[in-house]
């Protein structure tokens, strides 16, 4: 098999098997081909990785920072050295063309280990509080025993930006990657081993939503990280708060994207095309209701579907390929059921909603889809769709939009394009989401905080503000005279 790794997990160093685990298929999306098989965690792999976190996590949080540092600024070194390779298997494990990948996963989780491991020394520090003579201290410790749950659009980059912040933090981690996409975390615990990472401080299990369950439910489990859907993040988050454990949750979105009368209209076209069609619309933060000015509605939708039509769909492996496959069929089936209740409902099919010409029956492809006329409460406006389907409204003043682009229980991201300044800022103020864009979308650099507000959750990754979901504060009062006791 193309991509099988010796085990399916990767526990206190090394890989390991245990076959008594429920076995499963790692399946390339675009040939159907079965790439690998797995087997799930049984629950005595589950405690062999906690327990190794768990024993591991004391020394490693006793280094300085700059020593954590520089262990993770080389893996970040090595995942730059095997781009190439380490892209190929992401392509393999989500269907993500050859063409994104390269540019998007692999570089994306190196740089959180880049940026982590140079601001750490820096980062990490207390505070100093002087109280008139006594002072106290603040210091930042460590949580314990992270675990990470991934979802399937992102699995390396995933399973770097939980990796990256819990381990500068001095935590462990046990990372469960989703059952559809469990090859690119293992390399991803492979390489920090190899640039000098302790043993027993990133484990990788696998398994699904019943496996789940055990690591958060576990007494011996700090924190929980989840990305997943709403759904599973409220049952995680249920779980998590009857012992107490703190909570990262980077849950689904329906996020809006406006176009005001005045933008560029060819870029807000291009950002709204890669808001809805790049990773094959399986992107947490897409513009997924593109709200456009009635003025300019004609020309957005006539140049939009030139442009949608053009797109290359075929082999992920490909350079020239510029859309690939849904991760699985159910994902694939999801789509497609939206897309008819799309047209049931009354929206307007502007191009795509079938499958595609020339591509392997048993790839799980599907066009590039544009929906206008979609009015706020039909199911596939309201709805995470989570595949290549824009819904295009119309509207006609500032107020309105914003009205509507907030009347979602989610909050994960919103964009505006306009050409005038203020109205950028204003939007953006009034928009209801955790990540914002201005004449642009999708962007998402280390740099800066990511996540969402209501629904779609809480916390934040990357940025100095991950630190703080993986560090909590010591203060430390220190008297400098005799205690002044009333008895
Ligand atoms: P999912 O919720 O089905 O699964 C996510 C992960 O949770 C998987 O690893 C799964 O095995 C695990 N899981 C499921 N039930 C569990 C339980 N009860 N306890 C513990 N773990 C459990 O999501 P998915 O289909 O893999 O991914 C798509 C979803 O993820 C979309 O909603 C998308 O918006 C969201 N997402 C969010 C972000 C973000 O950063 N906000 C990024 C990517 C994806």
């Amino acid at each position: 098999m193309k991509a099988q790794p010796p085990a399916s997990h990767f526990i206190d160093g090394e890989y390991v098997e245990d076959i008594a685990g429920a076995a499963f298929d790692s399946i390339y999306p675009a040939t159907g081909e079965v790439i690998a098989r797995l087997h799930a965690a049984t629950p005595a792999i589950v405690e062999k990785a906690i327990a190794a976190a768990k024993r591991a996590q004391g020394e490693w949080a006793a280094l300085s920072p700059t020593a954590r540092g520089r262990i993770l600024k080389r893996a970040a070194d090595i995942m730059r050295e095997r781009n190439r390779e380490l892209s190929e298997l992401e392509t393999l494990d989500t269907g993500k063309p050859i063409q994104e990948t390269i540019v998007a996963d692999p570089t994306s989780g190196a740089d959180a280990f880049e940026f982590f491991g140079g601001v750490a020394a820096a980062a990490l520090n207390g505070d100093y509080i002087p109280l008139g003579g006594d002072f106290a201290y603040t210091k930042r410790v460590p949580l314990g025993v992270c675990v990470g749950i991934g979802a399937w659009n992102y699995p390396q980059q995933i399973a770097c930006w939980k990796g990256a912040p819990a381990l500068i933090s001095g935590n462990a981690m046990v990372f469960k990657p989703s059952e559809n996409t469990p090859l690119g975390a293992l390399k991803i615990a492979e390489i920090l081993h190899e640039a000098g990472l302790p043993k027993g401080l990133y484990n990788v299990i696998q398994g699904d939503r019943t496996t789940g369950p055990l690591l958060v439910n576990h007494k011996d489990v700090a924190k929980v990280s989840l990305t997943g859907s709403v759904e599973t993040g409220r049952k995680v988050a249920g779980a998590a708060a009857s012992s107490l454990k703190h909570v990262t949750m980077e849950l689904g979105g329906k996020s809006p994207l406006i176009v005001f009368e005045d933008a560029d209209i060819e870029s807000a076209i291009g950002g709204a095309m890669l808001g809805n069609f790049y990773s094959t619309g399986q992107v947490c933060s897409n513009g997924t209701r593109v709200f456009v000015h009635r003025k300019i509605k004609q020309q957005f939708l006539a140049r939009l579907k030139e442009r949608t039509e053009k797109i290359v769909i075929g082999d992920p492996m490909i350079e020239e390929t510029q859309l690939g496959p849904m991760v699985s069929r159910a994902q694939l089936d999801k789509v497609f059921a939206y897309i008819e209740k799309g047209k049931a409902e009354g929206a307007t099919l502007v191009t795509g909603g079938g499958i595609p010409n020339n591509v392997p029956a048993e790839g799980t492809y599907i066009q590039p889809t544009v929906f206008a006329d979609v009015t706020d409460d039909m199911t596939i406006c309201r709805e995470e769709i989570f595949g290549p389907v824009m819904c295009v409204l119309d509207f006609d003043n500032e107020d309105e939009v914003i009205a509507r682009a907030n009347g979602t229980e989610f909050g994960l991201s919103a964009g505006v394009f306009t050409a005038d300044l203020t109205r950028g800022h204003r939007v953006a103020d009034r928009l209801e989401a955790g990540t914002l864009w201005i004449n642009t979308y999708n962007l998402a650099p280390v740099e800066v905080p990511f996540g969402g507000s209501k629904q779609s959750g809480f916390g934040r990754e990357n940025s100095l503000a991950a630190l703080n979901h993986y560090t909590e504060l010591k203060s430390v009062y220190v008297a400098m005279g005799p205690v002044q006791s009333p008895y």
